[in-house]
């Protein structure tokens, strides 16, 4: 795939995008004059954490912002929403939680749940035998690309459903030699959890949502539906860590949840 925008004329070009005019030269293109190659990739997430207005979750004490949170941007963010959103919730946030922090005591911290949390991230450290997160992170990567990219269908997403959750499966077994100081196979192993888990998140909604719409395309489903609707996806009740077990918690759950629409206002 190339672009062209040679039309607009050099000197337009060299003016007005001196960045990415740069930015070709250092790789050998002249974007002035001549065709780029250029490829799609990963640019925005447009799912994330569903909050209120003021930037609440549904856990008490838990705040998100950005492009870590969905809904604020439809089905399609607009050029140049992504920063305006993180600056406009990022503050909101920010303000929410210093009034909801002040003059409130400690939220209680159960202990054993925190031990069993670090067992579950120390429990690989020094394993030498196993898999490499590295191939673990590659296959993932390329289930993503192959069916969970530009084009989706059912058929796909339910292999890679499965795929997902055998290599969250696998990572649990992986090798993760040393210790705790610096090990960047640890925070790699870390993050394919976590990774293995977004996909699954994602990989979920993307079947749930059963037609095409905004950047989510599925060639068995090409037509949006009728009906605007939201998908949640959830843990159950009794799901512990890791990839595959995010399931939606019943039939009932699965199905999209229709809610109003909020108008953004402050919480004060
Ligand atoms: C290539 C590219 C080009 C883009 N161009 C534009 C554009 O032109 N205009 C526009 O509006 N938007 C653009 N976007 C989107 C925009 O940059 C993002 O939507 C926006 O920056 C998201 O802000 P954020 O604060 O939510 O998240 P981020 O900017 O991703 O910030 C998250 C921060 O959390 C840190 N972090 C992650 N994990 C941990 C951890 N465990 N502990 C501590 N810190 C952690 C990260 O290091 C990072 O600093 C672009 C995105 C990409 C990828």
């Amino acid at each position: 795939m190339w672009i062209d925008v040679s039309h607009l004329g050099a000197e337009v070009v060299e003016r007005s995008f001196r960045g990415m005019v740069k930015r070709c030269r250092d790789f050998g293109y002249d974007l002035a004059r001549t065709p780029v190659e250029v490829g799609p990739t990963t640019h925005f997430m447009m799912g994330g954490i569903a909050i209120d207005s003021a930037c609440h979750t549904d856990l008490e004490g838990l705040f998100a912002a950005g492009e870590d949170t969905g809904g604020v941007h439809g089905a399609n963010r607009l050029g140049g929403n992504g920063v305006a959103e993180s600056t406009v919730f990022g503050g909101i946030a920010g303000d929410v939680m210093a009034d909801w922090v002040a003059g409130r005591p400690r939220l209680r911290v159960s202990r054993s749940a925190v031990d069993a949390a670090a067992r579950r991230v120390l429990a690989p450290l020094g394993r030498a035998q196993g898999e490499r997160v590295y191939d673990l992170q590659s296959r993932l990567r390329g289930v993503m690309w192959d069916r969970v990219g530009l084009i989706r269908s059912g058929e796909g997403l339910k292999i890679a459903l499965g795929e997902i959750e055998e290599i969250g499966r696998r990572a649990e077994e992986a090798a993760v030699p040393g210790g705790q100081e610096y090990n960047l196979a640890w925070q790699d192993w870390l993050n394919l959890r976590n990774q293995a888990t977004a996909a699954w998140l994602i990989a979920r909604s993307a079947l749930e949502r059963a037609e095409s719409r905004g950047s989510h395309h599925r060639s068995d489903l090409p037509t949006p539906a009728p009906n605007l609707y939201n998908v949640y996806v959830r843990a159950e009740d009794k799901a512990g860590p890791g990839c595959g077990r995010n399931r939606c918690a019943s039939a009932d759950s699965a199905r999209p949840a229709r809610r109003p629409r909020q108008p953004p206002s402050r919480s004060d």
